[in-house]
């Protein structure tokens, strides 16, 4: 048995998550016969047909080259195709790489084969490239004078080299390269473009971003919709092909029956579980405010392979209620809200000033009451955005704010809001 598997079985047996199970070591390794790994930031996954090698993503910018070198000393065989399981930067970045590779070796260029929905995403990156940037070092703890992101450099999210798809299906295809066989299907969830893969021979499916060994990134409070319930259904899908390897994107990959079962039943009993209480929420009239401080979910969930360390539940309750309730939060002040300054500056009269309102925010700290102090700080910084006390005070609730934190997301969010005080301080 891979060492990889062994970790994983254990991990999920015990419930207690021992070691990394996100690594990226670019290691290569043999899962079953003709089937690799590379861990890296995405996973390459390679298959040796007898008639060329089937990659599943082809890894992000900053990896494409040490994944394919580690991919080389196992086979020699040309890259027949790529495919993407959808069109995150860091599933299609380092396809520049593999194609440089191809060239290299006097290789015919692989196919590279995906949902139709990648060449729109693909558009969308090169239109709104800055934005991107800018959410994404956002995300790392970035500020707009300090960004911790810079895509692959000048202004580019994504690079003009990326593969583009030749080959793309609308609701899935059949993929027949040598002696494999594979059955791709779509489904929106993380993405509207994702692709997973069947293949029957090995019982195996690769999931992509759909079963991350993180509570599934289906909230991301900085990007576009993405979608609980369909991404529940994917993974049905998935359990009732039997399948008795999962391969995902990231993480380790989790083999036998059972556990794939349990592990994918799980993920899709808690997405169900907060659309269905949100959408019981929204059918009784309530609002967004009254939603996510209601729906929680229960501790049966509280597993080694759902941990909200990436995004969380909340976030998820969220993106649920804006596809079925667009942008408005139901608070009639939010439909033509004031300018935050000219709220600030009034509440922070009331208070006695914009310091005295910082202090109270210090006090609710004290108190324990981190998102109250959150919203106060904010105001008095809204109203004197230059104020160093402020500043100071900022820095401090948001660092609070960020340690029980659980989510890269939430982390980084704050971070960023901790180095923009920093900053100003520094002026
Ligand atoms: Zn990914």
């Amino acid at each position: 048995m891979s060492e990889l598997i062994e970790l994983s079985s254990k991990i999920i047996d015990s419930g207690v998550v021992s070691e990394r199970t996100n690594r990226i070591t670019f290691e290569l390794s043999e899962v079953a016969e003709g089937l690799s790994v590379v861990e890296a930031f995405s996973h390459i996954w390679s298959v040796d047909t007898g008639d060329g090698l089937v990659l599943v993503d082809a890894s992000g910018s900053l990896s494409g080259t040490r994944c394919i070198d580690a991919i080389r000393e196992w086979r020699q065989d040309r890259v027949h195709s790529i495919v993407y399981t959808h069109g995150h930067a860091d599933h299609v970045g380092g396809s520049p790489a593999i194609f440089g590779d191809a060239e290299n070796r006097g290789h015919e260029s692989p196919d590279v084969i995906a949902h139709e929905a990648v060449h729109d995403r693909f558009h969308r990156y090169r239109e709104t490239a800055g934005w991107n940037l800018a959410v994404n070092s956002r995300q790392f703890g970035g500020t707009k004078t300090a960004p911790n992101f810079m895509g692959v450099g000048e202004g580019r999210y994504i690079g003009d080299d990326v593969a583009v798809p030749n080959i793309t299906h609308q609701s899935g295809m059949d993929l027949t390269v040598g002696d494999a066989h594979f059955e791709l299907h779509h489904a929106n969830g993380e993405t509207d473009d994702h692709t997973w893969l069947w293949d029957p021979a090995r019982k195996a499916v690769y999931v992509g971003d759909l079963f991350m060994w993180n509570f599934p990134n289906a909230g991301n409070p900085q990007k576009v919709q993405r979608f609980a319930g369909d991404w529940a259904t994917a993974l049905r899908a998935m359990i009732a092909k039997g399948p008795e390897l999962l391969l995902p994107a990231h993480g380790l990959p989790v083999a036998g029956a059972e556990r794939v079962a349990t592990v994918l039943d799980m993920a899709a009993g808690a997405l169900e579980y907060l659309v269905r209480e949100t959408v019981a929420l929204m059918n009784e009239g309530a609002t967004l405010d009254t939603i996510i401080h209601s729906v929680k979910l229960p501790d049966t969930y509280d597993l080694p392979y759902l941990v909200p360390a990436y995004d969380e539940p909340e976030f998820v309750v969220r993106n649920i209620y804006r596809l079925y309730g667009g942008w408005w939060d139901g608070d009639p002040a939010t439909l033509h809200p004031a300018p935050k300054a000219a709220l600030g500056a009034e509440v922070s009269a009331l208070a006695g000033g914009a310091t005295a309102l910082a202090h109270r925010a210090l006090e609710l700290v004290e108190a324990g009451d981190l998102a109250v102090a959150a919203h106060l700080v904010q105001m008095a910084f809204d109203a004197e955005p230059t104020n160093r006390e402020v500043h100071e005070i900022r820095k401090e609730v948001f660092t609070a704010r960020r340690a029980v934190a659980t989510s890269l997301m939430a982390k980084g969010i704050y971070k960023s809001a901790i180095n923009l005080s920093i900053e100003a301080l520094d002026e």
